[in-house]
C-alpha cells in the first residue's frame, strides 16, 4: 500500500498519538548512576573534564546517592579513588578499601538502593594498569632493532590478575556490593570470580561481565576522575580493538560461559551496532555504559549553547535503548530520572 493510501505522517499529528505509537521507551529503572568515591570527608570536587560529576567522600557519595535513588534511579555502581597505590592494588580488595568503606555506609543509609561494584585494579595500581605488570626480557624485535633506552618492555599478566580480582571481588560482596561488575578484560576473571564467590559462601551474587569493552579515546576524561591513567603503554593488550564486532561476540560468549549474570558493552553511543548484534544473539540481561567522553563531548557542546542539553541527553539514552541494551550507567542518571519522572 504506498501513497496516498499510506501516509505515515498520520502517526505523527500529536504529542497523543505518537506518544501511543512509541516504539522505545525510557524508564529511570534501567538507570545506573556512576560515583568515585574519594577518602576525607565533606570532600565533593568537581572533576574538570566532567562538569557535574564529583570525587566525593563517603559522607558525600551517601548524599548523592540519596538524592538519586529518591529521583527514581536504582542503582549506582561504585568507583574508588584509594589514599595510596601500590603494585599489587591492596587498596582494591582491603577490607578498609574505600569502596568498602562506602558499601557499608550506602547499605545503612540507602537500604533500597542497588549496589554494583566495579571490579578493576587500575585504580590501585601505582602504573595504573588493570592488572599485574611484569617486566619482560626483550623481545625478538626488540633484540634485532634495538630500542630506545627509555622504552619498557613489560607484560600485563593474565593469570596472576585473576587472584587480585577475585579477592577484590569477594571483599566487595563481604561489605555489601549487591552485583560484581569486573571492567579488567582480563580472561578467564569471570570463572575466577564466580569460584571465589561461590567458594567464600556468596552464590547468589550476580555478575554483571563489562564483556565487550573497547580500547577507546572516549574513556579520557574517566581516568581523570578516577586517577587511573597508566604510566606507561596503553590497554590495548587486554582492551578490544574498536574494529571487531565478531570478536566481541567472541568475548560475550566466554563470559557467559564462565558464568556472568549479565552483560556490557562498553563504550555505548561508538558501539551502537556491537550492542544490537549483541541483543541479537545473546538471551542475557544487556548493559552499556554511555562512558566519560560521551557525557563529556554532550556537556562541552551544550556549555557553547551549540546544542541543547536535555534533548540531546535524552536522544543518546534512547538510541542506546533502542539498539537494544535494557541497563544503562550513564552520568546522566540523575538528570534523565528527573525529566523522565
Ligand atoms: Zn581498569
Amino acid at each position: 500500500m504506498a501513497f496516498p493510501i499510506t501516509r505515515l505522517r498520520r502517526l505523527r499529528q500529536t504529542p497523543q498519538i505518537r506518544n501511543l505509537v512509541t516504539e522505545t521507551r525510557l524508564t529511570p529503572d534501567a538507570l545506573v548512576y556512576p560515583l568515585f568515591v574519594c577518602p576525607g570527608e565533606g570532600v565533593r570536587r568537581e572533576v574538570r573534564s566532567m562538569p557535574g560529576v564529583f570525587n566525593l567522600s563517603v559522607d558525600e557519595t551517601v548524599k548523592e546517592a540519596q538524592v538519586a535513588h529518591s529521583l527514581g534511579v536504582p542503582s549506582v555502581i561504585l568507583f574508588g579513588l584509594p589514599e595510596s597505590k601500590d603494585e599489587v592494588a591492596t587498596g582494591a580488595w582491603a577490607e578498609d578499601g574505600i569502596v568498602q568503606q562506602a558499601a557499608r555506609a550506602l547499605k545503612s543509609e540507602v537500604p533500597g538502593l542497588l549496589l554494583m561494584g566495579d571490579v578493576c585494579l587500575c585504580e590501585y595500581m601505582s602504573h595504573g594498569h588493570c592488572g599485574i605488570v611484569k617486566a619482560t626480557p626483550q623481545s625478538l624485535g626488540a633484540a634485532v632493532a634495538a630500542p630506545p633506552a627509555a622504552t619498557v618492555e613489560y607484560q600485563i599478566v593474565n593469570d596472576a590478575s585473576l587472584e587480585l580480582l577475585a579477592r577484590t571481588s569477594v571483599s566487595l560482596a563481604k561489605a555489601g556490593i549487591d552485583i560484581i561488575a569486573p571492567s579488567d578484560m582480563m580472561d578467564g576473571r569471570v570463572a575466577a570470580i564466580r569460584r571465589a564467590l561461590d567458594a567464600a559462601d556468596l552464590p547468589n551474587t550476580p555478575i554483571l561481565s563489562y564483556a565487550a569493552k573497547f580500547a577507546s579515546g572516549f574513556y579520557g576524561p574517566f581516568r581523570e576522575a578516577a586517577d587511573s591513567a597508566p604510566l606507561f603503554g596503553d590497554r590495548r593488550s587486554y582492551q578490544m580493538d574498536g574494529a571487531n564486532l565478531r570478536e566481541a561476540m567472541r568475548e560475550i560468549e566466554a563470559d557467559i560461559e564462565e558464568g556472568a549474570d549479565m552483560i556490557m558493552v562498553k563504550p555505548a553511543m561508538p558501539y551502537l551496532d556491537v550492542i544490537a548484534a549483541a541483543r541479537d544473539r545473546f538471551d542475557l540481561p544487556l548493559a552499556a555504559y554511555q562512558v566519560s567522553g560521551e557525557y563529556a563531548m554532550i556537556e562541552a557542546a551544550a556549555r557553547n549553547n551549540w546544542i541543547d542539553r536535555d534533548r540531546v541527553m535524552m536522544e543518546s539514552l534512547l538510541s542506546i535503548r533502542r539498539a537494544g541494551a535494557s541497563i544503562i550507567l550513564t552520568y546522566y542518571a540523575k538528570d534523565a530520572a528527573r525529566l523522565l519522572g
